[in-house]
């Protein structure tokens, strides 16, 4: 080629860095344009194929890795990332339900879940409707002609019940219906999902795959092609998309989740046996605890807990008391979302969350972070002492 001006030479630099570098990080590839190396291989592209690029919000070798590890980690064998915990919801939603179909919900799971059930309801066509999450084999009345989806969660948002997945699926796979689970509070380790019989597995990367309080991203997970390529097609029609760097911060945290969830694990257990005693609580909703609904199922089931638990104050306590008590503590922060370093308390009012709520006292949820738990009793201490 003759010679290039020096504004086309900034562009298309001759420069070619040396072959052969080796680093543990994976590249973070920032891409809009994927380049094809001829015609032929544009025009034959296949925007399902994972094995080849073709745009960058289909994937690069960054999301792609991301996503082939929490496959593992998981037990499946495809993946798709959202931008969001919820966006991966609605990727499932959207993967698996269309017009005249029912989904089956349960009534304690994740809120914006039953927001999103609700307005595909109103304008999609779609009914949703929601279930006790002790159902169980239960379950199997429910379900008609036209119902397509049940949506699980273990345990629940908030209220932390821990259902029976194997009877669910057990039930819904008799009449060909299929289970979706929230699996973010096992994070992927504590519960199998696809081992207990689960179709598709939605997680919160927001919580501990992230562990820094600082990214949002979902995913979610199948182990059958047929299922996974009903995902890429939404996944694709959507148009979602990660950003790299957010990518690249999950994966650089991933190596260490598996040791901060038995962290956050034990350190939750420990302050959890110690608020059990007190006069002020009257349920401890921990699955790893007797007075928990599905603590049964949680020992069957499950290898592990995570650092989310909640309390029932008991109920001489006004919320303006339990308000008070929150508003004291030091260590633990007042805000949504968890699974990082830092402890978070928040006060629920279940009853307007839930069609099925009957007891009675002011639940709080407590997400332990990886302070000392010690440290963290005597913060809880000083503030039931103000109330
Ligand atoms: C946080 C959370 C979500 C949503 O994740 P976002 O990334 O915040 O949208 C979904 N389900 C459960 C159980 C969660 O805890």
């Amino acid at each position: 080629m003759t010679k290039k001006s020096l504004q086309t030479a900034i562009i298309h630099s001759d420069y070619v860095a040396p072959q052969g570098f080796g680093a543990f990080p994976t590249p973070i590839y920032h891409a809009s344009t994927v380049l094809f190396k001829d015609v032929a291989a544009m025009r034959n592209r296949d925007w399902l194929d994972k094995n080849a690029y073709n745009y960058g919000l289909h994937g690069t070798p960054t999301t792609f890795t991301l996503e082939a590890r929490l496959a593992q980690i998981e037990g499946g064998t495809h993946c798709r990332l959202a931008p969001s915990g919820l966006a991966a919801i609605t990727l499932v939603d959207f993967a698996f339900l269309k017009t005249g179909d029912d989904v089956l919900i349960p009534d304690n799971v994740y809120g914006s879940n039953r927001v999103l059930s609700n307005w595909l309801s109103s304008n999609f066509g779609i009914t949703s409707r929601y279930y006790d999450p002790m159902i169980g084999a239960g379950i199997a009345e429910l379900i008609q002609p036209n119902t397509r989806l049940i949506w699980a969660e273990a345990p629940g948002s908030v209220s932390m019940e821990v259902p029976d997945i194997p009877a669910i699926c057990a039930a819904a796979h008799a009449r060909g219906v299929l289970v979706a689970l929230d699996n973010t509070w096992a994070a992927g380790l504590a519960f199998k999902a696809f081992d207990h019989g689960v179709d598709i597995v939605m997680q919160a990367l927001t919580k501990y795959q992230s562990g820094g309080s600082d990214v949002l991203m979902g995913a979610v997970i199948t182990r059958d092609p047929a299922l996974a390529k009903l995902v890429e097609i939404a996944f694709n029609n959507l148009g979602l998309g990660v950003g790299m760097d957010d990518v690249y911060l999950v994966l650089r945290s991933l190596s260490s989740m598996k040791l901060r969830f038995e962290a956050h694990d034990a350190a939750a257990r420990t302050v959890a046996t110690w608020l059990k005693h007190r006069p002020e609580i009257t349920r401890m909703l921990h699955p790893a605890f007797p007075d928990c609904p599905g603590h049964e199922i949680w020992k069957r089931d499950f290898t592990g807990a995570a650092g989310l638990f909640s309390v029932l104050f008991d109920k001489r306590y006004t919320e303006e008391q339990t308000d008070r008590f929150v508003d004291s503590l030091k260590l633990f922060k007042i805000g949504f979302s968890w699974g990082g370093a830092n402890s978070l308390a928040v006060p629920y009012r279940i009853k307007g969350m839930r069609k099925d709520w009957h007891e009675e006292g002011i639940l709080v949820r407590f997400n332990i972070g990886l302070e000392d738990p010690e440290d963290l009793i005597a913060d809880i201490e000083q503030a039931l002492g103000t109330m």
